[in-house]
């Protein structure tokens, strides 16, 4: 029968980050030895006492449904957690818990974006962000940085793309896919800029937020004035490595918290009780829980910055959080091997995969085409195989 997806469906891309490891993983499965450094994902277990605290709620048979918008008990943590770590004053009726913070920001940008209106990403920017405001009809308006800007934008930027037809803007810090990460003075100088914009809103992607190697985290909406303004979604996947358990949340609003709860309530309801008693115990912990894993992403970061840096063709930032390295590989367009010519960033991560069995990701998807997404969250000897591989790669192109 032919093909007969919606207009919606078919106005969706599939997210780039998933289709590479995809690919990967079907390499793999061929029996190619393919290193893997396309998802963004902690390569570490869940923490022993996270883990407990899921069984223990099994056993307590706590599996029924909850409120949608998540247990008193997580709603509870999640505020004082927020207060603790960020200065944010969201009251436990302004949290909505959901099945990853995926569907915190698909449940927002549903909430706010209505069809024909501008959603502001400043690139690179997270793949999902514009496929989400695609989904709401919003009209994605990218600014772009290089990484001779440590993929930053700055406040003239961001003041020169809103405009009366702008609802959201939406960025990461620490930033996936650039890992770059705005200080407490870059925050509160976009602050003054959104602060002018009463029909502005913001979300906050704070997911990394406890992969940090700078000495503090700057929550957007702990700025003046701005927590009215500012939708802060976190989550357990990537700092407590929960990835498979499923739950973000975000502060927000009180009208906004009731509108996500709306939408909720519709397409999934709460996300499992189980993981909510496991998400529980992680937000209530000291977050110094993850210190072991934040050493090793650090030295992983540092490794592999010096090895890559000396691999030919490839610039690079410094990044200051999340796991990933974001190299501007633009002075590899051109060039060939073995009758395949590199034109742009997803003929660089083909060739890479190909040629090399390493899997990144193009920066195309992220809005930045200069560039190929590397993750480092992998063992500091597969990070050392996948240098070598990439390095002997390039060096066969001319
Ligand atoms: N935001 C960013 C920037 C991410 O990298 C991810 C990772 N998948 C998410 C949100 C969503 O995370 P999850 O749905 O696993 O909570
Ligand atoms: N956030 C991760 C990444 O960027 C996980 C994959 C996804 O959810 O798209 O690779």
């Amino acid at each position: 029968m032919e093909n007969r997806t919606s207009d919606l469906l078919n106005r969706l891309s599939e997210s780039a980050t998933i289709a590479m490891a995809r690919m990967a993983r079907e390499l793999k499965a061929s029996g190619v030895d393919v290193i893997s450094l396309s998802l963004g994902e902690p390569d570490f277990d869940t923490p022993a006492v996270l883990k407990q605290a899921g069984i223990d709620a099994i056993n307590a048979n706590e599996t029924h449904y909850t409120p949608v918008p998540g247990t008193p008990r997580i709603r509870e943590a999640i505020s004082k957690k927020f207060k603790r770590d960020n200065g944010l004053d969201y009251a436990p009726d302004q949290i909505v818990v959901s099945t990853g913070a995926k569907q915190s920001l698909a449940n927002v940008v549903l909430s706010l974006v209505n069809p024909g209106d501008e959603v502001i990403l400043p690139a690179p920017y997270w793949v999902s962000y514009e496929e989400i405001v695609k989904v709401a009809g919003g009209i994605p308006v990218i600014i772009p940085t290089t990484i001779y800007e440590d993929y930053k934008i700055n406040p003239e930027a961001l003041e020169a793309a809103i405009n009366e037809k702008t609802r959201l803007v939406i960025y990461s810090s620490p930033c996936n896919p650039s890992g770059s990460v705005y200080s407490q003075e870059e925050t509160a100088a976009i602050a003054d800029v959104l602060r002018k914009h009463d029909n502005v809103f913001t979300i906050s992607d704070e997911i990394y937020e406890l992969i940090n190697f700078t000495s503090r985290h700057a929550s957007l909406a702990a700025e003046p004035g701005m927590i009215e303004r500012v939708i802060t979604v976190n989550g357990v996947s990537k700092g407590f490595a929960m990835t498979g358990w499923r739950l973000g949340y975000m502060g927000a609003p009180k009208w906004i918290a009731a509108a996500c709860t709306k939408i909720q309530g519709q397409f999934t309801s709460a996300p499992c009780s189980i993981t909510q008693a496991a998400a529980a115990e992680a937000v209530e912990q000291d977050p110094s829980i993850a210190n072991s894993m934040l050493e090793a992403f650090l030295r992983r970061r540092n490794a592999m910055h010096a090895d890559l840096s000396k691999v030919p063709g490839i610039k690079l930032n410094l990044p200051m959080g999340a796991f990933y390295l974001f190299p501007d590989i633009s002075d590899l367009f051109g060039l060939s091997y073995g009758g395949k010519t590199l034109n742009n960033s997803e003929d660089v991560a083909m060739y890479l995969i190909e040629e090399a069995h390493v899997a990144t990701v193009s920066g195309a998807a992220f809005g930045t085409p200069e560039c190929i997404r590397i993750s480092y969250a992998a063992s500091d000897e597969v990070l050392a195989e996948a240098v070598r591989r990439i390095d002997a790669a390039v060096r066969k192109l001319s």
